[in-house]
């Protein structure tokens, strides 16, 4: 089976390419890329207009699954992702049973190879159960295949279990990712700190919160050598202390949702919609903005989508009740065109950089790479289209998001995974 992709403009960031030319795959892999390819026997994709780029990588989902599969399951998400141009996801192992041993990263893997929409690659838990007392089977995880491991959802308050945790990712090779979030510090908080929160009548989390952790993560990193990666960045001191991190040569990446470049505390209706409502919150207008910037001068390398499913019962509670989280899957993309590259903080190439080569490196993964001879993972974009955004049109199981009618430039029309088509408008 062979797929012919023609006139699309190729974004490859491993390469720097940036024209128009011809795709072609073979199998699972890609076999040629040149200006007019012609190949009897191909599917032909006629991608004139469109960008023909790496399959998008998140670092970033919550499929729920084992344990709460009425909010996502491995089947929905995959879907999902695939819908929203994404070949490779990590799933967080906040699951129930938390995936804190081999047995369980394997249930995931399996089922995902079955589904075989979407890679979806298992994060080990730090901590046995997530409890934050003893480590998890590190060592099993990893020989199991774990990508990473994190705690994600919450830190490891321990400093020394944190400590040993990365010395075991150090020693072999696989990234931490943190959840930056000083639990005794929140004080019951469930939105940005100020003004607002304060109007609302609602306990506020300050951005001290974020900002202890990660300066405490960046320093334990550099005592290991571990590679430390911090999810879902909201603060503007978050991008200062990657750079300042960055400066001395420890390895230190983060990564930014799109909930916190495109939307601040301002945005938040009232206390009763929740579908506002997430971890870390929407923060100032200023945040964002520094946001923004780290993400132009490449201080922050990832967008991620922090996609987190809940159901519609329990996302009808208000802010005080609600469970913290929205989707992002289906949306990132063209939240990430809209608002970033139309709106002059990123070149297309920089947006492909970094939902997938980005990505692929810090994962240390195979992917993200569309050269001849790569296994073929290709997202095809159209960012011409403008259109409202729906959840109606979501293939994922849950609803809540924020972005209802909100209209966006750019779409998702192709999703290849491994030379087998896994979305097609
Ligand atoms: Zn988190």
């Amino acid at each position: 089976m062979a797929i012919l992709i023609k006139n699309g403009t190729i974004l490859n960031p491993a390469t720097s390419t940036n024209e128009v030319l011809d795709l072609l795959i073979e199998g699972d892999t890609i076999s040629k890329m040149a200006p007019s390819i012609t190949a009897a026997d191909a599917t032909v994709i006629d991608a004139t207009g469109c960008y023909v780029a790496p399959g998008l990588i998140d670092m970033h989902v919550h499929f729920r699954d084992p344990g709460q599969t009425a909010k996502e399951d491995i089947e929905t998400g995959s879907r999902a992702a695939a819908h929203g141009g994404y070949t490779t996801v990590c799933a967080m192992p906040n699951t129930n049973p938390v995936v804190d041993c081999p047995e369980v990263v394997k249930y995931v893997h399996d089922k995902a190879k079955q589904v075989g929409l979407c890679n979806v690659l298992q994060v080990g838990a730090m901590t046995h159960g997530m409890k934050g007392e003893e480590l998890s089977d590190l060592e099993g995880m990893i020989e199991a295949g774990i990508p990473a491991m994190s705690e994600d959802g919450k830190s490891v308050m321990n400093t020394n279990l944190f400590r040993e945790a990365l010395r075991v990712a150090a020693a072999h090779h696989i990234p931490v990712l943190s959840h930056c979030e000083d639990i005794n510090l929140v004080d019951g908080g469930v939105m940005n700190a100020g003004p607002k929160a304060e109007a609302l009548g609602i306990r506020g989390i300050s951005n001290a919160v974020e900002n202890i952790i990660e300066a405490r993560d960046i320093m334990v990193a550099e005592e290991t050598g571990a590679t430390l990666h911090l999810c879902h960045c909201s603060t503007k001191e978050s991008v200062e202390l990657i750079r300042d991190g960055k400066t001395k040569g420890i390895k230190v990446s983060g990564e930014v949702c799109p909930h916190h470049f495109t939307l601040c505390e301002d945005d938040i209706p009232s206390a009763a919609d929740s579908n506002y409502k997430m971890n870390p919150p929407l923060r100032t207008a200023e945040d964002r903005e520094a946001l923004r910037r780290g993400l132009a001068d490449g201080i922050l390398e990832v967008i991620s989508t922090d996609h987190a499913p809940h159901t519609a019962e329990e996302k009808s509670r208000d802010f005080t009740k609600a469970p913290f989280g929205i989707v992002g899957v289906e949306t990132a993309a063209a939240l990430t065109y809209t608002e970033l590259v139309l709106g002059g903080y990123l070149t297309p190439m920089q947006m492909f950089a970094k939902m997938s080569y980005n990505p692929a490196r810090i994962l240390d993964i195979d992917r993200g790479d569309i050269s001849v001879g790569k296994v073929a993972d290709v997202v095809i974009f159209d960012p011409r289209e403008t259109y409202e955004i729906h959840a109606s049109d979501f293939h994922g199981k849950s609803r809540n998001m924020p972005y209802e009618g909100r209209p966006v430039q750019g779409t998702v029309v192709t999703t290849i995974l491994a030379g087998k088509i896994t979305y097609k408008r």
